[in-house]
């Protein structure tokens, strides 16, 4: 019998919506399994929290949080609570940082044809998984504090040798594990800590003659998302790039709310949406809940529960096989309690 501790940080805006759908497929999943118990104990993190006791992460939610078998998060910040410096909270960043969660995976793959904006492209031509660098780059300094009176502001894009060799060394196993093509975005030509980072790159590349490498400028990273999707397997790039491009990649599948991610380090992982709190449509029940349910599948093939992170997606295939099985942001008319119900039936 296997019995995990999940822990629950709903946060903000939306958050709570989709991570109650996630729960709800999880507990379908612990149904149709002889041996599997999930135990849910929720925390609470983010702007909502900050509002209450002043600290939108108070030390022992993180503490008890991290001591559970994994952690499941819907999304935090909420643009009208703000640091003094304008910045957002963002607990979940702060989270990446402490547990040292250096990998951000994304993949982004097309369920249906239709769900893309792209001509051309059918279901399963766009499959690949982004690599993104969760602990330094251009989000090094995003605490830095500036005078108010200040005349610039200046924020520098960290590399480490250390950062760069762990989440290239990351990218290289994936791309072991799937096509075998490795894509480096940088942008090398322009910033020496790019050319750094490419340097680390090429000394590991040749631990791996096995693998395809190519190396592309993130301009040109850009572009070939819209007009060659089909030509990735695994990209690897630093934190900023890697934060901007995940949005693209997830706009060429059908959007945030079908763009999941997992946050990984050596002892612990994080998994969440990779859309944000959408306090737009929040409370409204409309929110898709599809990345946070796939983002709970990883989070299962994370815990070794392969077969369950498949039965999740399978699922979700299944659900979207359906034209009229959308959510709104998909051009449908669902809620996300529908949505989450097609889920289950397709389990
Ligand atoms: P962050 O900076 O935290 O990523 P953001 O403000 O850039 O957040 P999101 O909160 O992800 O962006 O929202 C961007 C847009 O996508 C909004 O219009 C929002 O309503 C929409 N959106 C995001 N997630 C979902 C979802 N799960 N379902 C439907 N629409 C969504």
């Amino acid at each position: 019998m296997s019995h995990l501790r999940i822990a629950l940080l709903p946060g903000d805006g939306i958050g709570p919506e989709v991570t109650h759908a996630a729960v709800k497929v999880l507990e379908a999943v612990e149904v149709y399994s002889d041996d599997l118990v999930f135990e849910f104990e929720t925390y609470s993190v983010g702007a909502g929290e900050f509002l209450q006791s002043g600290n939108p992460l108070p030390p022992e939610a993180l503490a008890k949080a991290s001591r559970c078998d994994a952690i499941l998060l819907g999304a935090m910040g909420l643009p009208q609570v703000r640091w003094p410096n304008g910045t957002e909270m963002a607990p979940q960043i702060d989270i990446r940082e402490q547990l040292d969660l250096y990998q951000g995976i994304r993949p982004v793959r097309l369920y249906q044809e239709s769900l893309t904006p792209l001509k051309g492209q059918s279901a399963d031509s766009i499959d690949f998984v982004l690599y993104r660098e969760n602990t330094e780059g251009l989000f090094a300094e995003r605490k830095a504090r500036h005078a108010l009176d200040a005349e610039f502001v200046e924020n520098a894009m960290r590399i480490t040798r250390f950062g760069a060799e762990r989440i290239v060394r990351a990218a290289f196993a994936e791309a072991s594990l799937r096509k075998g093509k490795l894509t480096l975005v940088d942008k090398a030509n322009v910033l020496p800590a790019m050319a750094f980072f490419r340097e680390v790159f090429d000394g590991i590349a040749e631990e791996h003659p096995n693998i395809e490498v190519e190396r592309v400028y993130v301009d040109a990273a850009a572009l070939y998302l819209v007009q060659q999707p089909e030509r990735f397997d695994v990209m690897v790039t630093e934190n900023m790039f890697g934060d901007i491009l995940s949005d693209l990649a997830a706009g060429i599948v059908g959007g945030m709310g079908l763009a999941p991610s997992a946050d990984i380090g050596e002892e612990y992982a994080v998994f969440q949406p990779a859309h944000g709190s959408a306090p737009d449509i929040a409370g409204q029940g409309i929110a898709n809940p599809l990345a946070t349910i796939l983002s709970a599948a990883m989070m299962l093939d994370w815990l070794d529960l392969r077969a369950s992170g498949d039965a999740i997606r399978d699922a979700v295939e299944r659900a979207l096989s359906d034209p009229d099985c959308r959510t709104r942001d998909l051009g449908g008319a669902m809620t996300c309690s529908e949505m989450t119900e097609q889920v289950i039936r397709n389990l």
